[in-house]
């Protein structure tokens, strides 16, 4: 028995008799240049033929086609959807593969042996295929506050708490965020099925919310972080009536748990396209209801200490990811939540307290505010905090400092830290040049450039110990 709540349990229709065949109803949605509104009646789909696309399966990965095969043979309906058909219509590499279907998650449990079902605000089934996993969603419909029941949860702001009622892949199409993100391949005739104009959106390179902003920010706030993940992503416009909501009602994350904002945080920084996102998040005002104690130490001038840190971290994010290599949160939130540990330091030097200990504690409290907003897990936090303790002792290099320090798991991302501090005006770029020369150094040159430090240079605020005179061994 499948146990899918409010899920329709009639008989899996084949793609013969589904909604794509319909041609009767209630005209198309509107033009391009309004807003999309589904209107009261069955709308008919624009069905895009094969030579009027560039969707092809040969950029589609062969686990996705294989699931496609595999539920339409087992009698359900299932198309490609979301950001990998996007994507392909771009011309752009999608990241993954995403299905819809009319089978329920249980049923598609049913159909395959790899299958594991996941969340319970939005119940969903993954096929795992080793390093790939396929996202198959069963087709839900748009919510609406009198039909609540056991598949869907309303608050009473508007936002949805569950959306688990399960409806035809019409419906499906008008509930998802932006129109581009609604458009279906059909496998089976190689067509891509557009019931909201996001074929003309993607045309136009405009992002367009599906329905009413308003109440369709409400439902769910992380869609204005969504929207302008999107417009930064490809670079689209993000229409007037789509984003006029966005800029009074950041406000509207706060209900977000911290654990989905970090996972949207991430997306929003880690996916190449970070500086072009800050910038808009800063424009629509959401910046603030993410990091908000970085946000107030930003500063007024744009070209000041630490704005400029934070832009330089993600222009280093950006590049790396660029170039294939990896990039760690503990990095990111260490640039994002730098200036305000140096700001709720102050007044712990000022007491007299050392700058180690200052800045641990400075770290905790920045640390424990930051996660009401977004979580950090501590698999990210400790290495974060290393960052930061590295820089106090970058600074003291005498004796075999520098070189105890160069042997430090954490040095390398130490080091580039201290790259950007150097960039950004923090510290001297004689700091950073000393430390650049002395990793490719030999050993003697090495000995050499530490005998060369003044006494000034030597130590930077960490009390030095005297170090008890060592005992002698016994000549026996
Ligand atoms: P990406 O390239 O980042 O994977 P995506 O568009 O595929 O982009 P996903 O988060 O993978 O984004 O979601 C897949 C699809 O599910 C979206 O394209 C959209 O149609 C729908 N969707 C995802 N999140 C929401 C949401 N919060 N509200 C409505 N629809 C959503
Ligand atoms: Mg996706």
């Amino acid at each position: 028995m499948s146990g899918g709540g409010g899920f329709d349990p009639s008989p899996p229709v084949s793609t013969s008799e589904s909604a794509l065949c319909r041609v009767s109803g209630g005209g198309s949605p509107d033009g391009a240049s309004h807003n999309v509104i589904k209107g009261p009646t069955i709308s008919s789909p624009k069905i895009i033929p094969r030579a009027e696309h560039v969707v092809s399966r040969a950029n589609i990965s062969d686990n996705a086609l294989k699931v496609l095969y595999r539920l339409n043979s087992a009698g359900y309906e299932a198309y490609l959807v979301g950001g990998g058909v996007r994507d392909m219509l771009l011309g752009r590499e999608p990241k993954d593969f995403d299905i819809a279907t009319n089978a329920s998650p249980e049923q598609v449990r049913d159909v395959f042996r790899n299958c594991r079902l996941i969340g319970r605000r939005f119940r969903l089934a993954h096929i795992l295929f080793g390093r790939e996993t396929i996202e198959v969603a069963t087709f839900r419909r748009a919510q609406v506050e009198e039909e609540e029941g056991p598949g869907m949860e309303i608050e009473e702001g508007g936002r949805i708490l569950r959306d688990n009622v399960y409806g035809t892949l019409e419906d499906d199409a008008w509930r998802r965020d932006f129109t581009i993100n609604a458009l279906y391949y059909n496998v089976q005739d190689f067509s891509v099925i557009d019931y909201v104009n996001g074929m003309a959106d993607i045309t136009a390179g405009v992002l367009r919310i599906i329905g009413d902003p308003a109440q369709r920010y409400r439902e769910d706030p992380v869609r204005m972080l969504r929207a302008v993940r999107f417009a930064a992503k490809i670079g689209f416009q993000i229409d007037a009536a789509s984003e006029a909501f966005i800029y009074d009602n950041g406000h509207l994350l706060d209900d977000i748990p911290a654990a989905r904002l970090f996972d949207e945080v991430l997306k929003l920084f880690m996916s190449g396209q970070a500086v072009q996102t800050y910038e808009l998040l800063r424009h629509y005002y959401l910046f603030e209801f993410l990091f908000p104690l970085t946000d107030d130490s930003l500063g007024e001038e744009e070209d000041g200490m630490p704005h400029q840190l934070v832009l330089r971290a993600l222009t280093n994010t950006d590049a790396r990811i660029a170039v294939g290599k990896p990039v760690t949160p503990a990095f990111l939130y260490a640039a994002l939540l730098w200036e305000p540990v140096r700001i709720a330091m102050r007044p712990l030097l000022e007491q007299g307290v050392d700058e180690l200990p200052a800045l641990h504690q400075a770290a905790n409290s920045v640390i424990e505010e930051q996660l009401r907003y977004t979580s950090l897990p501590r698999r990210f936090s400790t290495p974060m905090v290393e960052i930061w303790s590295m820089q106090l002792r970058l600074g003291s290099r005498s004796g075999r400092r520098a070189f105890r320090l160069l042997e430090h798991p954490r040095f390398r991302a130490a080091y580039d830290f201290l790259l950007l501090r150097g960039e950004s005006g923090e510290v001297e770029q004689a700091l950073c040049d000393w430390w650049t020369e002395f990793q490719v150094a030999d050993e003697p040159a090495r000995e050499e450039m530490v005998k060369q430090l003044g006494p000034a240079a030597a130590g930077s605020g960490a009390k030095r110990r005297k170090r008890p005179p060592r005992r002698k061994k016994s000549a026996e």
